[in-house]
């Protein structure tokens, strides 16, 4: 399945994107694995929707793009979905890495794996070898200065 939406400003991005993780928390099952990927060029507004999409998830720390960090984990605060505790969200910004194998050294299988985590990627195709089967791909097109177009992609579509 796939939506499409434009928005015309940042605050419009955070609030589809604050509207976004609340849908797909509360349609998340037991065991699945909640990994987001965005992808989309430079600008496109990634980092401004997972500032939104963090905020969903109750997170208070404003998310930024990382320069030379690739992963940074956030707190995340009782949120609790059919006794499932979710602890951390994490931000991996996977633009500067080279090759794909270079995300283990980041303790990458080991937070995937946590069913207590919730990932979102930047630039997800720089390690397409690496990434989960089931993801939520959201792609970013720049159409102008303040547009932006939005698609999410649900399920295994890498
Ligand atoms: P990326 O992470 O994809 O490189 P960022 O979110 O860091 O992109 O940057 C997006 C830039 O575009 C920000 O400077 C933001 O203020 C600007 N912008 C303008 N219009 C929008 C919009 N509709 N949605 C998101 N960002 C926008
Ligand atoms: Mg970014």
């Amino acid at each position: 399945m796939e939506k499409k939406y434009l928005t015309t400003s940042p605050a419009q991005t955070r609030t589809l994107a604050k509207k976004i993780s609340e849908y797909f928390f509360k349609k998340l099952s037991s065991n699945q694995s909640f990994v987001i990927c965005l992808k989309g060029d430079l600008g496109g507004g990634k980092t401004t929707f997972l500032q939104g999409f963090a905020k969903g998830l109750g997170i208070k720390e404003k998310i930024t793009s990382p320069t030379f960090v690739i992963a940074k984990r956030f707190n995340i605060y009782s949120l609790i979905k059919n006794k499932r505790e979710f602890k951390n969200f994490y931000h991996f910004d996977c633009y500067r890495i080279g090759n794909p194998k270079e995300i283990l050294n980041l303790d990458y299988i080991k937070i995937i794996s946590n069913p207590r985590n919730i990932i979102a990627i930047e630039w997800p195709e720089k390690i397409k070898s690496m990434l989960p089967k089931n993801i939520v791909l959201i792609k970013f097109k720049f159409i102008d200065k303040k547009k932006r177009e939005i698609v999410i992609k649900f399920k295994d579509a890498r």
